[in-house]
């Protein structure tokens, strides 16, 4: 089965935010790591708009996080919390926010663009030269890195693909060197 046709069996062919039954679409929870049916989430035109930022918040609308922010899925709960985060200053989504409980992974999850922080607490990864890295960039090493744990040497000038970010700690990346999964300090990368 594709994940359109589960996820309609899921929600019922409704909205999983708003409970809308028109233009219904697969929103993939970003960042997109998980994918899949745990990853993603049925939603409206209406909604879809808004959470990608392409129109004004409509605060009124989103009054339908009251109910679905208790939802047992946890894309429909990191999609809840990252609205009620953006709307924070009206009065009402902070006090939902106050009263919603997410697990420590997937307030990672939920945290994980940044949504609802100021400029100065997001984390934001950077190269040696200063250019912002985001997950799934691909990156050459511009030192030689001893790995951790190993006699491994990562050469200057190895390409590292698909690196991954991590998500509490701006100086920290992962990717992947010779097959084996490493842990990069982002000033000895370049953006590639
Ligand atoms: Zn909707």
């Amino acid at each position: 089965m594709n994940v359109l046709d589960a996820l309609k069996i899921r929600s019922d062919s409704k909205c999983e935010l708003c409970s809308a039954e028109n233009e219904l679409s697969v929103f993939e929870v970003p960042p997109v790591s998980t994918g899949g049916l745990d990853g993603s989430m049925l939603v409206c035109a209406h909604c879809l708009v808004q959470i990608e930022g392409d129109v004004a918040m409509e605060a009124n609308h989103w009054r339908c996080l009251n109910d679905s922010m208790w939802s047992e899925h946890e894309a429909v709960k990191v999609v809840a919390w990252r609205m009620l985060s953006r709307l924070k200053e009206e009065g009402w989504p902070k006090d939902l926010l106050d009263m919603m409980y997410l697990e420590d992974e997937t307030l990672a999850w939920a945290k994980a663009t940044g949504e609802g922080l100021s400029e100065a607490e997001k984390i934001i990864h950077r190269d040696a030269n200063g250019a912002i890295l985001e997950n799934g960039d691909n990156v050459v090493l511009i030192k030689d890195l001893k790995v951790k744990g190993s006699s491994m040497v990562a050469k200057q000038g190895t390409a590292v693909r698909r690196i991954s970010l991590d998500r509490e700690n701006s100086e920290y990346i992962e990717g992947k060197v010779d097959g084996q999964q490493i842990v990069i300090i982002t000033k000895y990368v370049k953006k590639s």
